[in-house]
């Protein structure tokens, strides 16, 4: 039976974190390879994949809702593959709930085989029949596969898989498997191509970005790598996420303080301030820890901004351990912060533990948090007021098609006046108002 054989577009549907968005654009790479076009609209395409996330568990309720939904998609355009990967894919459960009660789903993979994507292809349309391959873990990374990035002028650039450390509440180290580096040889040389197409940022992509290299035969440290990145011609600014703070060492920070396109921006995630809770979730630090290396930071890196992750109503919360993370936000004072609730996620440790705390004092102390955190946000961002920065403008700004919004090396978002002509570029923009969750600001040259 051949199936598909004309209809060469695709749609990549994309949840959850920026390594999940790496992987769409490898797949998205692999596509255009093979001769497929994107088309932005589902019910049109020849192929859709939806790259799943396993973060959260309502999450997976609403993908296999999604999910359902093609039933009727697939009615109207019965050629139309499905495809269905990502972590929950690395959930036996899930994809034996795939198989029984969703026909409509033709391919299933994980997260560790998307390149054998275009086999899949190839023998579905050959025979039609649907075709499940998970890979459980794997220890190597497969290195040069085509990736289609999403602007020509930022990219994400993976660095290691995968994560050793087994947070409480977290399923990651069951989806995405144990930590595996890639060689820096192979990092510098992609960041070298993206830099002669004419990439300026790079964003570097782990679970735990500070123990990058711990798997590898040599010792090559995260502040090792960052400072050859450094030296690639062309790239202007560095990012990385994520850092976790049990592994942020003083040589990074160092790093980072001495070469100047690494941005001064870390995102550094406590999620609690309680040492109890830490201990509970097993995080491997103590809020005097966070303290610490905020101070180093601080100290060696003038005009930073720290973001960062709080989790509220981890089981066994108390009050008083909810008021110690109030304070170590405002001890800490981040820039901003990702709140979430706790949510039970199941197959971790966390999702058993005694003692989960109800929803309505969940939301109570997410709103203490967002309170303090918009206050500091403000504070943060006012000092900006009247500066020039140098920001990096992306796109025409969401809320004024005459505007473009941009980020500076802090990672704030700016909105200004500016032709489009500027999108892709370094500017220098003044700015004329500081708000709780971005700048407005005029551009008063390019660079
Ligand atoms: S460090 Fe913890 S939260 Fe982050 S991916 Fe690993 S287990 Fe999950």
């Amino acid at each position: 039976m051949q199936k598909n054989t004309r209809n060469l577009t695709y749609c990549i549907k994309t949840y959850g974190c920026q390594m999940n968005e790496n992987d769409s654009e490898k797949m998205a790479g692999i596509l255009k390879n093979l001769g497929y076009q994107e088309e932005i609209d589902e019910n049109k395409a020849g192929l859709v994949i939806l790259n799943t996330c396993s973060v959260r568990e309502n999450a997976d309720q609403r993908v296999l809702g999604i999910i359902g939904s093609y039933k009727t998609v697939k009615k109207n355009n019965p050629d139309l593959i499905l495809a269905v990967c990502g972590c929950m894919m690395q959930q036996p459960e899930i994809v034996a709930s795939i198989k029984s009660k969703y026909p409509q789903v033709d391919l299933i993979f994980g997260t560790h085989n998307i390149h054998r994507l275009p086999e899949f292809l190839n023998n579905f349309s050959l025979n039609g029949n649907r075709m499940i391959e998970v890979w459980e873990d794997s220890d190597t990374i497969i290195e040069d596969l085509p990736v289609q990035h999403k602007y020509p002028f930022k990219a994400f650039v993976t660095i290691m898989n995968g994560c050793n450390n087994f947070c409480t509440y977290c399923i990651v180290p069951y989806t995405r498997g144990r930590e595996v580096s890639r060689r820096p040889e192979k990092i510098i040389e992609e960041v070298q191509a993206l830099a002669d197409s004419g990439c300026l940022e790079i964003t570097l992509l782990g679970q735990n970005v500070n123990s990058y290299g711990n798997d590898l035969e040599e010792t090559v440290t995260f502040a090792a790598l960052l400072k050859d990145l450094s030296q690639v011609e062309g790239i202007e600014r560095i990012r990385f996420m994520t850092s976790h703070p049990k592994d942020l060492t003083d040589e990074v920070i160092e790093t980072i303080a001495k070469y100047d396109k690494i941005c001064n921006y870390i995102h550094l995630p406590i999620q609690s301030g309680s040492s109890r809770i830490l201990k509970k979730m097993n995080r491997k630090y103590s809020r005097e820890d966070v303290i610490n290396r905020v101070e180093k930071i601080r100290e060696l890196i003038p005009g930073v901004s720290i973001t960062t992750d709080i989790i509220v109503g981890f089981p066994g919360e108390t009050d008083q351990d909810h008021q110690d993370t109030l304070d170590l936000i405002k001890t800490c004072r981040f820039d901003s912060a990702f709140t979430f609730m706790y949510s039970i996620r199941t197959g971790t440790p966390a999702a058993t533990m005694a003692d989960q705390i109800p929803d309505a004092i969940k939301h109570q102390r997410l709103n203490e948090c967002l309170e303090i955190l918009r206050d500091l946000s403000h504070e943060c961002n006012a000092l900006y007021q009247n500066q020039i920065v140098k920001v990096l403008a992306e796109e025409t700004s969401k809320n004024n098609p005459n505007r473009l919004s941009g980020r500076t090396e802090t990672g704030k978002l700016v909105n200004f006046s500016a032709g489009q002509e500027a999108i892709g570029q370094i500017v220098h923009v003044k700015i004329t108002t500081a708000k709780s969750f971005s700048l407005d600001g005029e551009m008063i040259e390019g660079d």
